[in-house]
């Protein structure tokens, strides 16, 4: 049988009564089109929360299908039929646990969730379902974006199955599968000679010309609510608890400030308790933005310059959510790591070699800032972490393996 809308999604409804301000907490009318506020800042979206506690039980929640569709009144989307799918699974959590006996921690304390199995292999899968069902849901018909690879490719393949225009401007060194893949579901692709930010600009500049709806992330207000998901599912797989410390490869801050988002709404309808886990923020040495931000007590970051990191998907100078990122950071009593890319390529390939898991190199930063935190003491080895790794690691290049072997020579089979 072919899965219709009324599997996928459960026949209750959102919650959804207004947007607010990030900054200001100025209401924004719900459905309408929306970008930043009037301030100039990212828009949240506020439910009914008591409504929501009566229709979304937990008990509920266990009959229905296992995708991020299944917390449908803690998500924007009105109706069923604007609902673009592409089959949003949840994603599992592996246990690392030949790597915690190495480190001398405990055997169940290091867990990924692994984003790799979304659609187009990353969690911006997430994040572009449900900004493209909004957009269908208020009548666009033209999307720009830009990207440094995965939103892109998200954007491309969710704008498709709806039947929109994508453009998708991205820098001209983003990986290569990334670009091929973005161009092949169906965008107009452009390779520009800058960084996301310059891509961000053109967006910006040519929107009112093209017609174009502007879906940078935090510049509307639907992506946060897809990457919400990701601590709603997560809290829910740990049988609605939260972990003691996330590690979050921070680009532009859209899963850090999603999953905060996410804690304190399931606080408030009672499925999780105050407890909230130390929020991590992971980026490049040679992009760190956020971090130098945390550590000279500041609320915004200043622009990063010539930003460059073999972690593409983090490479973001500058980011416009910086202070809910950094606000999110200090109320949960976490912190902000940068690792090199030496660190990131060494810990890819231990994860690899040690688990059999082959984590983007976004993911291995992740391993690399956990590995610091663990030997300068900021996590111990009786807490549980979770680290995220938000695409699957089969998208970037690899160094070359194997070695030629000439069957028509003898083999001295026990060399091999
Ligand atoms: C986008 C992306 C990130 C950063 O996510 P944000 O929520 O934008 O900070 C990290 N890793 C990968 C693989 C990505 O595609």
């Amino acid at each position: 049988m072919t899965p219709q809308h009324h599997d996928i999604v459960p026949d209750t409804k959102s919650c959804v009564t207004h947007l607010e301000c990030s900054m200001t907490n100025e209401i924004i009318p719900a459905d309408e089109l929306h970008n930043l506020s009037p301030h100039g800042y990212p828009i949240l979206v506020r439910y009914d929360l008591d409504a929501v506690r009566s229709s979304m039980t937990k008990e509920v929640l266990t009959s229905r299908a296992h995708n991020l569709w299944r917390y449908r009144e803690l998500l924007p989307v009105r109706r069923v039929e604007n609902v673009v799918s592409l089959g949003e699974v949840m994603t599992p959590l592996i246990t690392l646990s030949r790597i915690a006996a190495k480190y001398g921690v405990d055997a169940q304390n290091i867990i990924v969730k692994d984003e790799g199995r979304l659609p187009t292999g990353s969690f911006k899968a997430r994040g572009l379902a449900l900004a493209v069902s909004m957009a269908k849901e208020l009548g666009v018909t033209k999307i720009a974006m830009p990207t440094n690879g995965n939103a892109g490719s998200a954007l491309a393949a969710y704008g498709s199955r709806a039947g929109m225009e994508t453009i998708v401007f991205c820098p001209d060194d983003t990986p290569k599968c990334n670009m091929d893949e973005i161009a092949l579901q169906g965008a107009r692709l452009y390779k520009v000679n800058g960084l996301i930010n310059d891509c961000g600009k053109i967006v910006q500049d040519g929107k009112q010309a093209a017609g174009w709806f502007d879906c940078s992330t935090l510049k509307e207000p639907y992506r946060i609510e897809g990457k919400k998901t990701l601590g709603i599912e997560l809290a829910e797989q740990l049988g609605w608890n939260v972990p003691d410390a996330i590690f979050y490869p921070t680009g532009g801050g859209t899963g850090l400030i999603g999953m905060w988002k996410a804690f304190d709404e399931l606080e408030k309808i009672g499925f999780i308790s105050a407890k909230r886990p130390k929020m991590v923020v992971v980026q490049s040495s040679t992009c760190q933005p956020i971090v130098n931000a945390f550590d000279a007590g500041e609320r915004h970051a200043k622009p990063w310059p010539n930003a460059a990191t073999y972690a593409a998907g983090i490479r973001v100078p500058a980011a416009i959510g910086d202070f809910l990122i950094l606000d999110a950071v200090r109320e949960s009593k976490g912190f902000a790591v940068a690792v090199d890319d030496d660190q990131i390529r060494a810990a890819l390939d231990e994860i690899a070699k040690v688990e059999g898991l082959l984590m983007c190199p976004e993911g291995a930063a992740t391993f690399a800032a956990y590995k610091r935190a663990l030997s300068d003491g900021r996590v111990g080895t009786d807490e549980k972490v979770v680290l995220f790794n938000c695409a699957t690691g089969l998208k970037y290049p690899m160094p070359d393996g194997g070695q030629p072997l000439n069957r028509h020579e003898k083999i001295d089979y026990q060399t091999l």
